[in-house]
């Protein structure tokens, strides 16, 4: 069973909805009615330790920012602003305290960037190795919510910032690979201390221009393929169109991989992945630069199911197509 199947399994048991809860399984955030005008947003992620992060490279500090960041991601991801924060600690019996110290401070650090609060959590004692999961609430206006599901084919697909970063970072500190050059340390940085775009996703979803957007964590390609899902669409992407960090070829070169590898199946980009009607780009670059977040058209929303590559063959005769549908990261890939 894959992650899909997993939590398909849940939610068909999961009962019909409920009273003023306007969104349930399915999309970045929980959403739920909380007055006539705004809704509350409710995400939670987990981090472990062996499969998140690695505490050989991980310093705590910047563990405890990435726990609050990935979550505020989310709300990014409706639109939303985060406002209180919900932290459960699983911790081995033995633990460094200068480590818990660092960490904390991470935590505070975050919240206090992303002006939310630490409001409760809980702490337990693990058998081996961290858990940190982080249950995060955020708010905003009811009718700017942006789910995954609006998608409408002609769109234009659109993603902020870079693409491969986060995990060409990874793979640099696995390989314990050479990082001195600053050059290279802002991949690892990418791996280690994420930025969630809460201000382009605030923007966006004010604007009303964008059908559908969600955050990237797993992968351009298995991110797409659920909104894609959620949507009953499918997308073709341009491959020479995915922004890369000026580091990631050099990069790549050096740990063995291929560019085109991460920009569309590497995790933890954490950036925006949304799509808006193709007549309206000039407005969606106008909102990039208010940011000051780069965003940049990566392909087209099409009626036909899956996501596919569509790249131009060197003759120029005709198009290639792979069918990239559902091949980034899942916790439980089928053998
Ligand atoms: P994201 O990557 O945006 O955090 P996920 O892929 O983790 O989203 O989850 C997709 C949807 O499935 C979300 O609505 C999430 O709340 C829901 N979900 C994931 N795991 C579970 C679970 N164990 N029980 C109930 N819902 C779950
Ligand atoms: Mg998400």
């Amino acid at each position: 069973m894959n992650e899909r199947e997993i939590i398909s399994c849940l939610n068909k048991k999961a009962g019909d909805g409920w009273p003023g809860l306007r969104m349930g399984i399915g999309d970045d955030c929980a959403v739920i009615d909380k007055d006539a005008r705004s809704c509350w947003l409710v995400t939670m992620d987990t981090l472990v330790e062996g499969i998140h992060f690695d505490l050989r490279w991980h310093p705590p500090e910047l563990l405890g920012r990435k726990a609050v960041a990935v979550n505020v991601s989310d709300i990014a991801a409706m639109g939303g602003m985060p406002v209180f924060v919900f932290l459960s600690l699983g911790l081995p019996g033995e633990f460094d305290r200068s480590w818990l110290e660092g960490f904390s401070d991470g935590v505070s650090m975050a919240c206090r960037e992303q002006n939310c609060f630490l409001a409760g959590g809980d702490t337990v004692r693990s058998r081996e190795g961290i858990l940190v999961t982080i249950t995060l609430i955020g708010e905003m206006e009811k009718g700017q919510v942006v789910y995954r599901s609006g998608a409408l084919p002609g769109d234009t697909v659109w993603v902020s910032g870079t693409l491969g970063s986060a995990a060409a970072g990874l793979e640099i500190c696995r390989q314990r690979a050479e990082t001195d050059k600053k050059i290279m340390e802002s991949l690892v940085m990418a791996h280690l201390d994420p930025s969630p775009r809460v201000r382009l996703g605030r923007a966006l979803a004010e604007s009303r221009l964008v059908h559908a957007m969600m955050d990237l964590s797993d992968g351009l390609a298995t991110d797409l393929s659920h909104l894609c899902a959620r949507s009953n669409v499918g997308a073709a992407i341009r491959p020479e169109a995915l922004p890369a960090s000026p580091a990631l070829h050099d990069a790549c070169s050096m740990i063995g991989k291929r560019p085109i590898d991460l920009m569309v199946s590497g995790g933890e980009d954490y950036e925006l992945l949304f799509t808006a009607a193709a007549d309206r780009d000039r407005e969606i670059a106008l909102l990039s630069e208010k940011t000051g977040v780069q965003v940049t058209p990566v392909g087209t929303i099409v009626k036909r199911p899956g996501v596919r590559l569509v790249s131009t063959e060197a003759s120029g005769t005709g198009e290639e197509e792979v069918d990239i549908s559902y091949t980034g990261y899942d916790h439980f890939p089928e053998k």
